[in-house]
């Protein structure tokens, strides 16, 4: 079949991607494929950052209004550099929050790509309205309340000239959507009334709809206005108004999520965090990632490249972290060989993720300890390992228990540090920026070094809300000992070692 056009993504090419709501889950598969095949990434402010796990592009912000550095760059300026990258020959995506052409300005974007002949597609996205329906458990055309369902914006001052017909508006027979609409609240209700809606037609205002920090706010059209502001609602948000939200008490959904709302640090390098603040997003929490540390690849590849060869003469290769997986695993195949030089070597690893580390390349461990540290580890090694020869893919640092154990058990041990586990020297200024505005609820901490880091990099006014307004959770008794010498109360200690645990003992003190 070699007359099929080339695969798309093609380069030269923009794609105007809707990045949908908020939720990282709510974007197209079209939309993903776009990313993973994309050189540069443009973004505007309402798209959620973890959507960029989908791609390996350069991606940029174009939209840093909040911020000390903050500059919007204008729409003219996007525009331009769109047809500039597509005309060097990169795949393009341009990502924008929820659907690209509703109130977005994409069908601009789109126009000026047409006008300088660059071949573009547009990928549809979750649009507000919908998805804010459906997470606050409203049905926007409900068959009892509404037969049709309009789409506003909320922008225009109706005071001045307005191509808005509020009387028409206020006779429409469905429900209406404010998008932009929050700031002018009190004057879209007057003019609604004024024109003959009935001042108790219920309204809800929702913001930042299907995200952790998701609030809603109900009242009828007269009162509305006045319960917005005292809640205090935060854009971006947007206003539905008619009978179908009614319905809403018995359709709820979002909001019950077992850590609805709760915002958790997460103190793991940047690499690896990814996945654990997906599973927050899913309890309904909102991941704030702390790096303390970075993992890097060895200096050099000199003394890992030197055992390669002679993997199969171990008894035991043990592994006590997914890192020493991917580090020892990734460099054999990166060298030319495969998990065949393994040979008959037997394979311990400290826990379930570490399992699954080995899982990727096809490999099962034979040994995972019912408790997920290096204690636990060493004793269910213990009775196999006398007289063995074994191999320990570990880290540039850390403890020795594991070699000391495993020593005084008859084995023969070779150590290989196979990454490094370094400090870093600041934590990201809008991660701080929440902790010191006590805005954070939890911080996770996965291990020792973790606890001492974060203690290293917390500023004074950070460390003034931990153990107050922001709790510390530990994953075991060895992080706990660790958090409280460098001074950091610890307010729940998990009680399996793992990422679900420390999830667990959240939930448990947030429900207790
Ligand atoms: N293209 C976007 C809308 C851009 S206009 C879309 O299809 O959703 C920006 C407005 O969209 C905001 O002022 C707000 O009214 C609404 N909006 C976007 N994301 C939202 C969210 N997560 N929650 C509530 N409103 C949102």
């Amino acid at each position: 079949m070699s007359d099929l056009p080339p695969k798309l993504p093609m380069p030269g090419t923009v794609y105007l991607v809707g990045a949908g709501p908020g939720d990282p889950g709510l974007l197209t598969l079209r939309g993903a494929e776009c990313l993973s095949r994309a050189d540069i990434v443009l973004y505007d402010g309402l798209v959620n950052p973890l959507l960029l796990r989908h791609t390996h592009a350069r991606a940029e912000r174009t939209c840093r209004a909040e911020g000390p550095q903050g500059r919007v760059i204008q729409q003219e300026e996007i525009n331009q550099r769109l047809v500039e990258a597509a005309l060097s020959g990169k795949t393009v995506v341009r990502l924008k929050g929820g659907d690209p052409f509703i109130f977005g300005r994409g069908s601009e974007e789109a126009a000026a790509l047409a006008a300088a002949g660059i071949p573009f597609e547009v990928v549809p996205g979750i649009t507000a309205a919908t998805a804010a329906a459906v997470y606050t458990g409203i049905s926007l055309t409900h068959r009892d309340h509404a037969s049709a369902v309009a789409f506003i914006t909320g922008h225009e001052d109706p005071t001045k000239q307005s191509s808005l017909d509020y009387r028409a508006l206020a006779a429409f027979p469905g429900t209406l959507v404010f998008y932009m609409g929050l700031h002018r609240l009190p004057t879209i209700v007057q003019s609604l009334a004024d024109a003959g809606k009935p001042t108790s037609t219920p309204v809800c205002v929702v913001s930042r709809a299907t995200q952790p920090r998701q609030r809603t706010v109900t009242g009828t059209l007269a009162e509305i206005a006045g319960l917005a502001k005292a809640a205090d609602l935060h854009a971006p948000s947007l206003v539905i108004i008619g009978e179908c939200v009614r319905v809403r008490e018995q359709a709820h959904w979002f909001e019950d999520r077992p850590l609805f709302g709760q915002s958790i640090g997460i103190a793991r390098p940047a690499d690896q965090a990814t996945e654990i603040g997906l599973r927050a997003v899913e309890l309904g929490a909102l991941p704030v990632f702390l790096p303390t540390i970075e993992i890097a690849p060895p200096d050099d590849w000199q003394d890992v490249d030197a055992v390669l060869p002679r993997l199969g003469e171990f008894d035991w290769i043990v592994f006590s972290s997914v890192n020493g997986v991917e580090g020892l695993l990734g460099r054999l195949w990166q060298t030319g060989r495969d998990v065949r030089a393994l040979a008959a070597a037997r394979l311990a690893v400290i826990g379930p993720g570490t399992a699954q580390a080995l899982e990727k390349f096809a490999l099962r461990a034979d040994l995972v300890p019912p408790e997920f540290r290096a204690e636990a580890l060493a004793e269910v090694l213990r009775p196999h390992v006398a007289g063995k020869r074994v191999l320990w893919a570990r880290a540039s640092r850390g403890r020795d228990v594991l070699s000391t154990a495993l020593v005084a058990a008859g084995a023969r041990v070779e150590e290989l540090v196979v990454y490094q586990n370094r400090d870093v020297h600041e934590l990201p200024a809008a991660a701080l920026h929440e902790l010191e505005a006590g805005q954070l609820d939890w911080i996770a901490l996965s291990s020792p070094s973790i606890a001492r880091n974060l203690a290293r990099l917390v500023t004074d006014a950070a460390r003034h809300h931990i153990g107050t307004r922001t709790r510390l959770v530990s994953i075991s008794p060895v992080t706990t000992a660790a958090a409280k010498e460098v001074g950091l109360p610890i307010a729940v200690e998990a009680t399996e070692y793992t990422w679900n645990g420390l999830f667990a003992a959240m939930i448990a003190a947030v429900h207790s």
